[in-house]
């Protein structure tokens, strides 16, 4: 019942489908999972099965294996927001590794067993507790059925991921060296790093996929990697404490993608605006080959327009090799500060943030502009949404 109030509320054709892929919608009949791979400091694929909300998440080293006699260790990690379920992409710069994600399957799954009289997330809520688990993958690349076995507890406790011998069992087959390319964007990590536009792919699954590499487009052509979050409009302050209250000035907003041989200004639309802000975007390049790692930056221009406008970093989103997504708004902000810290950056500026929402209505009100954004320290970046920890009040 939990979960009918929770799918009423949450649209599973966006979360499962990410903008613009245009696929046929297979997550609404089910529980949902993803595996996302994942190069950061060690590759890995993320399992992550929805239940209650959330999705449970398990970091498998070695990936998913079809042979049933191949066990594979799986450190259960934090539950990751629905949200995540569609996020794929990194910095746009052209080498392997550092933070990007690849979205490697998607569909939904059932639990083998459900006890008379219950659902199947009470069946999976139980067997996530027993430490065993059974369950059915209804995927596009994995199908049939796998055990998931604790074998430790903890706090990171550790499980096995086992393939069950069923029509689906290839004990020949190495999944993880034949499937080597997005289930959305038919991307390779390759063109994912390289901030590549998306590349379809009719043999995609097939091993001939990673070895059809196209060479990467200039980093100004993609135009798909983070969407913005979106600021759900409010009347007033929120009356509870846990906020931060932002400059809104009415002006462009944009991610930068960052690398240090070029940086790419997405608008909100989409719409690729570098050429408009080619200052910003050549001192934010000059900015990351000094520090030798890409990042990627949420931020809004002064309302003055094209050309010297001064760009307002406000969030920080991708830094080297971590995505920052998930993480809470302070520690994101945290980790902006100490990008910007004591560095001149050429028309760009760190975004002002005040405690008192009263503060900053009243600065908004001197200067004219439109108001302000509250942002909930604690909440996460979520792509594509009108969230519930980031808000934009008007000051009349
Ligand atoms: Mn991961």
């Amino acid at each position: 019942m939990k979960l009918d109030e929770y799918r009423r509320k949450r649209d599973f054709r966006r979360t499962a489908e990410p903008a613009g892929a245009g696929e046929a919608d297979e997550a609404a009949d089910g529980l949902v999972f993803v595996i996302q791979k994942h190069a950061a400091s060690h590759l890995h694929y993320d399992l992550r099965l929805e239940l209650d909300g959330v999705m449970l998440s398990w970091a498998v080293p070695k990936g998913p294996s079809l042979d049933p006699s191949v066990k594979r260790l799986a450190m259960q990690v934090e539950d990751h927001p629905i949200e995540y379920n569609t996020f794929e992409g990194t910095i746009p710069q052209g080498e392997y590794g550092g933070g990007t994600v690849m979205l490697w399957d998607r569909g939904t799954y059932r639990p083998d067993e459900v006890p008379p009289g219950a659902d199947e997330a009470t069946a999976v809520r139980r067997g996530i507790r027993a430490g065993k688990l059974s369950f059915t993958l209804f995927g596009e690349r994995l199908r049939g059925s796998f055990a998931l076995i604790r074998t430790d507890r903890g706090p990171k406790p550790k499980w096995l991921l086992m393939k069950h011998r069923d029509a689906e069992a290839d004990a020949d087959s190495d999944i993880t060296e034949d499937v080597v390319t997005s289930v959305v964007s038919g991307r390779t990590m390759e063109e994912i790093a390289a901030g590549s536009g998306r590349v379809w792919r009719s043999n995609r699954g097939g091993r001939s996929g990673g070895e059809e590499r196209k060479p990467a487009p200039p980093a100004s052509a993609a135009t798909d990697v983070i969407e913005p979050m979106k600021p759900t409009p409010a009347r007033s302050l929120p009356d509870d404490d846990g906020w931060t209250f932002e400059p809104w000035r009415g002006g462009e907003r944009v991610l930068a993608y960052v690398a240090s041989d070029a940086a790419r200004l997405v608008d909100a639309r989409g719409r690729d605006v570098t050429a408009k802000h080619r200052t910003v975007a050549e001192s934010l390049a000059a900015l990351s080959s000094r520090l030798e790692r890409p990042f990627v930056l949420d931020g809004e221009f002064e309302p003055a327009g094209a050309g010297r406008a001064t760009f307002f970093a406000a969030d920080l989103l991708l830094d080297g090799g971590e995505v920052l997504l998930e993480r809470p708004w302070q520690e994101r902000r945290a980790a902006l500060e100490s990008l910007l810290r004591r560095r001149r950056v050429r028309n760009v500026k760190r975004q002002e943030t005040v405690a008192s929402g009263r503060t900053m209505l009243g600065r908004a009100e001197r200067a004219g502009w439109p108001g302000m954004f509250a942002r909930r320290l604690d909440a996460p970046y979520e792509p594509g949404v009108e969230a519930d920890g980031f808000l934009r009040i008007p000051r009349h």
